[in-house]
């Protein structure tokens, strides 16, 4: 099913998400909606709390490569990665890179972030998995999991981005209001 995705700067995104405890089919059913909500608006990545649910869980679809122009094939479900209840056990090195983000529709910017996370989570069936990863899915983590912790991207920019983005942003908030 597919569920809305909460816009900047709705409140509910600076929500912090809890553990899961229950493994459940209705844990499978968010996980699921997830994938199609995020597939959807051609994201590739998305948290719990972007569609209100304030839990830990996120999931992360890297595209892959193919000559076919269509989405569904370029990030088919069996490589989504779901990621429950992570942690940081390391992290090092630096990197910046241009990010987005379903909450903050068509708005992009470099951030920077660690080169490589180390990731100790669970899986939907409650196995704990460890991910070791120093390229674009390093980055969409840390993206995805500051989500669960309230924060969005726009939050690591430098001051006069900052202030850059809420004027343009107000602005088009404005046109869309007419
Ligand atoms: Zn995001």
């Amino acid at each position: 099913m597919l569920r809305e995705i909460i816009i900047y700067p709705d409140k509910r995104l600076k929500q912090l998400s809890k553990p899961v405890e229950k493994f459940d089919q209705e844990l499978h059913t968010l996980l699921d909606d997830m994938y199609e909500t995020m597939i959807a608006k051609n994201g590739v990545g998305l948290a719990g709390i972007q569609i209100g649910v304030a839990k830990q869980v996120l999931i992360i679809n890297i595209p892959i490569e193919t000559d076919s122009q269509e989405p569904q094939k370029q990030q088919p479900k069996e490589n989504t990665l779901e990621v429950i209840n992570p942690r940081i056990l390391e992290a090092e090195g630096k990197n910046r890179y241009q990010e987005g983000c379903l909450s903050v529709p068509g708005y992009f910017e470099e951030v920077e972030r660690y080169k490589r996370v180390k990731v100790e989570y669970q899986d939907r069936y409650g196995n704990i998995t460890i991910i070791d990863d120093d390229d674009f899915l390093a980055i969409a983590l840390q993206h995805e999991m500051d989500h669960l912790g309230g924060r969005l991207f726009i939050e690591r920019l430098s001051l006069l981005k900052r202030k850059k983005f809420e004027k343009e942003w107000k602005k088009r908030q404005k046109r869309k209001g007419k």
